[in-house]
């Protein structure tokens, strides 16, 4: 299967791409399976050698490239054979059963040197950045030391997949779960796949979240039914990538809809509809609270962005009595569900105390009260300032937020929940400590 460069790297030529090997799986459904499985058999490995190329064998990957002098590259095998464990356990295959799996990798600087090789099979597409058949994958040299090795990570997810699940599931499946497995970290000789990305910087020429957020800035944004039914030819278009590999990282990482989830690698070799359809039918009852959180998530994702502490939890110690209702707003969670309905028109009054730890920067904490700190903005609010939003009940509008700081009178203008949380990025939740005791009355109906 295919994947491109950054959008923002891309030179005009590269704007689009194609998912061959998922277009040739979905219209070659006949296809013998032997022919996807043993594509190597078609490597004359004396050619290979006459035509210059280097070629080093490992526990699970040969590579074979003409690129020299890139410690990137020089370390492929083994990231390679660390991947194949690391796949095993996610989706739950014995170590043991891939044990004499092994796939062969031409990583290509020049792609003349494997037409020589005999190593650009006749029938192979003409592939922009990378393709995957059965055993044999190929890949384009691609810019900075983490990309290529991403798509590495990417085409080998699939093959896997092929092999161990027997099918890649849907077009946002398929690539959902090979971006999801191939953003990694690689220090120390060790490899760590669906790595958590705190900064952009770990990830050069990725580019996948800033795709997404151009995307929601043009009102061109996908909600997770259109992202299931995506098409497999939408994916000519990198920032189709983006969009799965967010579905799959919203539906993997929280915890209502995490197990669901995981439960889908034995659907992935039956049809895709179906595929889709029973999925759906899993989640049936969460649904509306999926659309709505991955809206949320929508809204503000970036690099570092913490699906976990961004699912919707209740606040904590509610008490509803004469003087109103009372709770305590976890500095270190994103909204937080207040029980507390609201009307258009209505008024509440706001109180609250507390101090809570809004960073905690190389040992040092900042402090902060409800009325949040000036010394840095999140969205044009002070960072760790209280503030609300309403999860309107027709459903489907992004949140807006509500300054109520260290307290003060409100007045709605939708009907829905009442949400609350400290005015922080999802990113930097991870540091935070304490919690704001809020009050809340009904000064007018
Ligand atoms: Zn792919």
């Amino acid at each position: 299967m295919d994947d491109a460069k950054c959008p923002g790297e891309m030179k005009p030529s590269l704007q689009t791409i194609v998912d061959f090997c998922l277009i040739l799986m979905l219209s070659a459904v006949g296809l013998p399976s032997a022919m996807a499985q043993r594509a190597s058999d078609e490597i004359d490995w004396r050619r290979v050698e006459a035509a210059g190329l280097e070629v080093t064998r490992g526990d699970h990957l040969t590579l074979i490239t003409d690129v020299r002098d890139r410690a990137d590259v020089d370390e492929f095998v083994a990231v390679f054979d660390q991947a194949v464990d690391q796949w095993c356990d996610y989706f739950a295959i014995p170590r043991a059963d891939a044990a004499d799996w092994h796939m062969n990798g031409c990583v290509m600087l020049d792609r003349e040197n494997f037409v020589t090789a005999g190593l650009i099979f006749a029938d192979l597409p003409d592939f922009p950045a990378g393709y995957q058949r059965g055993d044999m994958m190929w890949l384009y040299l691609q810019d900075g030391d983490y990309y290529t090795r991403h798509l590495l990570l990417h085409e080998g997810t699939h093959a896997f997949m092929e092999k161990f699940l027997g099918g890649y599931g849907p077009p946002w499946y398929a690539e959902g779960m090979a971006e999801l497995l191939a953003v990694h970290r690689w220090a120390d000789d060790q490899l760590t796949i669906k790595h958590r990305i705190a900064h952009r910087d770990e990830v050069p020429y990725w580019g996948r979240i800033k795709l997404i957020r151009e995307d929601r800035a043009r009102d061109r944004g996908f909600d997770l039914d259109e992202v299931l039914m995506m098409p497999p030819d939408s994916f000519q278009q990198v920032r189709y990538y983006g969009w799965a590999w967010a579905a799959c990282e919203f539906l993997d990482r929280h915890p209502d809809y995490q197990e669901k989830f995981r439960r889908l690698p034995s659907l992935a070799n039956i049809d895709a509809l179906e595929f889709n359809e029973k999925f759906r039918r899993e989640l049936e009852a969460d649904w509306p609270a999926a659309r709505q959180q991955w809206r949320n998530m929508v809204q503000e994702i970036d690099y570092g962005y913490d699906v976990e502490r961004s699912s919707m939890v209740p606040v904590n110690n509610r008490l509803t009595g004469d003087e109103g209702t009372s709770f305590s707003v976890a500095s270190d969670r994103g909204w937080q569900d207040t029980g507390v309905d609201v009307r258009a028109g209505q008024q509440l009054e706001f109180s609250s105390t507390g101090m809570f730890r809004v960073r905690d920067e190389a040992g040092t904490a900042w402090p902060a009260d409800a009325g949040g700190i000036t010394i840095e903005y999140y969205r044009g609010r002070p960072l760790g300032q209280l503030i609300a939003a309403v999860q309107a009940s027709d459903g489907d509008q992004p949140l807006q937020m509500i300054e109520i700081g260290n307290g003060g009178e409100v007045e709605f203008s939708v009907d829905g929940r009442l949400l609350m949380r400290v005015n922080e990025s999802p990113a930097g939740l991870h540091d935070n400590q304490g919690e704001v005791q809020v009050t809340v009355q009904t000064v007018s109906d």
